[in-house]
């Protein structure tokens, strides 16, 4: 059994703390009247799978990337409660593949209550190999994620990964899957 003390853990921030490949769903339906199955979606890169434009692709990616804090990007059920309990022991630590973080900020400023925004962190590494570095640097030893190829990467340099289960991951692979927040928080030594 994994019981993982708050401070030892960080998250991902795109299809495990919000909601993201929903909100590219709706705004490519709501801009250009394409329907996406969200279970269809079995391939993190959107363009392997689906038959899109790569240009819209970049254009709803440039949205969410630039402006999450202003769309319907909303957060995976249960993850604010759990986030907010986590922020009331330690700090909490979002590490992202994204260009930047502050939009990222920005959005968790509108989610969560007031007062968390000063016990967060958000680190932008722009790739996936980065996460490693900044995990090691902060003494994380759980990532919760939902790329598989990061879990290997960050596992075979002595991380533990959790999986977030998503259409995306459902592959064979060794590592613990949690379907949904109730699960992270049942990890948590509180
Ligand atoms: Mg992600």
């Amino acid at each position: 059994m994994m019981i993982i003390p708050p401070e030892k853990i960080a998250f991902d921030f795109d299809g495990v703390v919000a909601n993201t490949f929903r909100s590219f769903i709706n705004i490519a339906r709501s801009h250009y009247e394409i329907e996406i199955n969200y279970k269809d979606i079995t391939r993190y890169q959107i363009g392997e799978v689906l038959d899109i434009d790569p240009e819209i692709i970049e254009e709803i990616v440039e949205i969410l990337t630039n402006y999450p804090h202003e769309i319907d990007l909303i957060p995976n059920q249960g993850a604010v409660g759990v986030l907010e309990r986590i922020s009331s022991i330690t700090s909490l630590l979002f590490v992202t593949a994204r260009p930047f973080g502050d939009p990222v900020k920005l959005w968790l400023k509108k989610h969560f209550s007031d007062g968390i925004s000063e016990s967060v962190e958000v680190v932008a590494t722009g790739n996936n190999t980065e996460k490693l570095p900044v995990l090691k640097a902060r003494g994380i030893d759980y990532f919760i994620e939902d790329r598989i190829d990061t879990c290997f990467l960050l596992s075979k340099e002595g991380i533990t990964p959790i999986v977030y289960e998503q259409p995306w991951n459902r592959k064979k692979h060794p590592f613990h899957v949690v379907k949904n927040w109730e699960d992270i928080a049942s990890l948590i030594q509180w």
